[in-house]
């Protein structure tokens, strides 16, 4: 067909919207795609087909009902949001770039509970009247703690801010040279300090740093101690800092509140798991720290949150300052965390339903056991693997020095490189990341779920066949 004539008989967007209600595809399609956004799409598909005429890559001007089969793929590929479920095979548990935490099916369901219906965030039924959002968390969070007070705000670094800006704005906050994190992203102490309207005081030195270097640099300007985790790095050898009940007996000699950003915080005690050096939230609230604030998403379990606990006079501080309404969180993460933290009050209990935990707990006979469960799986659908041992990570800046023995399936990737099979099965939904070691794709079973190994097996199948 003559180029000019193709142009000519392109279809008009309202025949093709026409045959899409004819058709039903209108009405099948309108239950998650906006009407305009079907028309767009239509719009779309025939602007690329008048560009594909004019650049001669067309002899035939395909049929109407093909031009609005491929305006519909072209509209639910816009429907699909960029934010996909992912299989993580990296068996890295925390893994910052993929979401961190997991949430339990008991989090997700009163997560959906409040999303779908009006609820009691801020509504006392006894009294008819209203109520206070941080009455359903508050609390719980003070009991699995031991803590005098608690409040929860938007994340982790939200409630660095919030309680630097309250309890050190205009004066100097006195913190180690040891401890002067990067998170990543733009997060760091020195400049959180200068934001939130304090002076940093910076003592000791990188590897050492002795009580008397914060005793001396006590003055008239000092508002607190800041203890910060050193959640992502290690200061190894010749190194020393005092303990955190010395720091505390400091404070109160000179009447100064000990402030401690814990990073991670876990409410069990990881050690069991073979997991060193991560310490407790209970430890810092027994050594009497004043206010203590960690993550809700990293080893807690939970939806990304801002956990604060401590001293009651600073808690109701912390509430009352301005930061504190701009910095609060909604109603769907008060729902996962409420749950979260109801699970911790047996930590048993907590260890079989928060995935994280359920993770990192894994034995390497159960591990090994579910590798060998995905290799047949494979199998079945005619893809080779070995089962194999491996090393997998905590995650989200956790226990950097600790690597976790754990178990994987190595592919065979056939004629591909492993290169060219780690592409094949990251581009297409799910996307499967693995990870590559020694020339070999690996996929740590740690990380994995049930679900996850059908999804597996059956790309393979595809990229095999
Ligand atoms: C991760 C981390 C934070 C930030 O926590 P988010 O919940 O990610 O905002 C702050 N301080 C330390 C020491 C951390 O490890």
């Amino acid at each position: 067909m003559e180029r000019q004539e193709m142009l000519r008989k392109i279809p008009k967007v309202d025949e093709l919207l026409t045959l899409a209600e004819e058709t039903g595809r209108m009405a099948a399609m309108t239950d998650i795609i906006p009407p305009a956004a079907v028309r767009d799409a239509i719009r779309d598909e025939l602007e690329a087909l008048r560009g594909n005429i004019l650049a001669g890559d067309l002899t035939e001007l395909p049929e109407k009902k093909a031009i609005l089969d491929a305006a519909c793929t072209r509209a639910y590929g816009e429907q699909r949001s960029s934010l996909r479920r992912v299989v993580n095979g990296t068996g890295v548990v925390l893994h910052t770039n993929l979401g961190r935490s997991l949430l339990s099916w008991q989090a997700v369901s009163a997560v959906e509970e409040v999303a779908r219906n009006y609820s009691t965030l801020e509504y006392d039924v006894d009294s008819g009247s209203r109520g206070s959002r941080h009455d359903h968390i508050d609390n719980l969070l003070a009991s699995v703690t031991g803590a005098e007070a608690a409040m929860v705000v938007n994340n982790n670094a939200a409630a660095v801010l919030l309680i630097l800006s309250a309890m050190g704005k205009g004066g100097e906050v006195i913190t180690s040279r040891g401890e002067l994190v990067e998170i990543g992203g733009s997060f760091r102490i020195p400049e959180i300090m200068t934001q939130c309207g304090c002076t940093l005081r910076e003592v000791g030195t990188t590897n050492k740093t002795h009580l008397f270097d914060y005793e001396d640099a006590i003055g008239p300007e000092t508002r607190a101690l800041l203890r910060v985790h050193t959640s992502n790095y290690r200061i190894v050898g010749f190194s020393e800092r005092p303990g955190l009940a010395e720091l505390v007996e400091l404070g109160r000699k000179h009447d100064l509140p000990v402030i401690e950003d814990l990073g991670s915080g876990s409410l069990v005690d990881l050690t069991a798991f073979g997991i060193h050096g991560e310490p407790t939230v209970q430890q810092s609230v027994k050594a009497g720290v004043d206010v203590i604030s960690f993550s809700g998403d990293k080893l807690l379990g939970g939806p990304q949150a801002g956990l604060i606990l401590g001293k009651r006079a600073y808690i109701e501080k912390l509430k009352r300052h301005p930061l504190a309404r701009a910095l609060r969180v909604d109603k769907m993460t008060i729902a996962a965390l409420r749950e979260t933290l109801y699970a911790y009050q047996d930590p048993a209990w907590a260890k079989c339903n928060i995935p994280v935990l359920r993770m990192l707990g894994a034995s390497g006979e159960e591990l090994r056991g579910r590798a060998e469960k995905l290799r047949l799986a494979l199998e079945g659908f005619g893809c080779a693997a070995r089962v194999v041992e491996t090393e997998g990570q905590v995650g989200g800046g956790s226990c950097p020095t600790q690597l976790l023995k754990s178990w994987a399936v190595a592919v065979d990737p056939g004629k591909l490189t492993a290169d060219q099979l780690a592409e094949a099965l990251r581009r297409p939904y799910p996307h499967i990341i693995g990870r590559i070691s020694q020339g070999q794709y690996l996929l740590d079973v740690r990380t994995l779920t049930d679900d996850d190994f059908s999804a597996i097996a059956r790309r393979l199948g595809e990229v095999f066949w």
